[in-house]
């Protein structure tokens, strides 16, 4: 397994639509236990390509590792569009590609959702609770859609110099970050271990 940079705020590659996986080959089935691995490691419960850099319509979610969600199955989404949803609901939400910010987002409490699996047989599923709220965090990641989108102006202004700090390198994680291009300079890993 293998742990992979993750892209953050500023990187261009998170504002963009991501391409429909058509093909399943050996190298996707890698990428997805290298997410898998990843996320883990990271702490997180979901992660969208982009977020690992990658140009592709694919997101995987796992919550067995949140208190009350232990018995709710990990899901491998693949093309997925949300196809109806019902209530609206106010959940705080934070994102590994926006490091240290968490602010409260409103939207559709229940979500109908179509995707395809890791075979890609077409597949609908109904969600509800956390795992609809995550759900609904990644697709908007392959549409190049960030939780902060969702925040008024007031709210998101309030993060600015945050936001601005994030795309400056100038954060800290306690997982593996993807290097900001430096111009002829040569530089070390923004990462920190800070629970060694
Ligand atoms: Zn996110």
């Amino acid at each position: 397994m293998k742990t992979l940079p993750i892209y953050t705020y500023g990187f261009d590659i998170l504002r963009k639509k991501t391409k429909r996986l058509t093909k399943i080959d050996d190298k996707i089935v890698e990428l997805v236990s290298n997410m898998f691995y990843t996320m883990g490691k990271a702490n997180g419960i979901g992660l969208a390509a982009p977020q690992v850099g990658l140009d592709l319509a694919l997101t995987v979610i796992d919550l067995t590792r949140v208190e009350g969600e232990e018995d709710t199955k990990p899901l491998t989404l693949i093309n997925p569009k949300v196809k109806d949803s019902h209530g609206d609901i106010v959940i705080e939400e934070g994102c590994l590609s926006i490091p240290q910010i968490r602010a409260e987002v409103e939207r559709p409490e229940k979500v109908f959702i179509e995707y395809q699996d890791l075979d890609l047989n077409p597949q609908t599923i109904e969600l509800d609770g956390m795992i609809s709220r995550v759900a609904q965090h990644e697709i908007d990641h392959l549409n190049g859609v960030l939780f902060v989108d969702h925040l008024s102006k007031e709210v998101k202004s309030d993060f600015r110099e945050q936001l601005n700090l994030i795309k400056k390198g100038g954060i800290q994680a306690n997982y593996l970050l993807a290097e900001l291009p430096k111009k002829g300079k040569k530089s070390s890993k923004n990462y920190i271990l800070d629970r060694i």
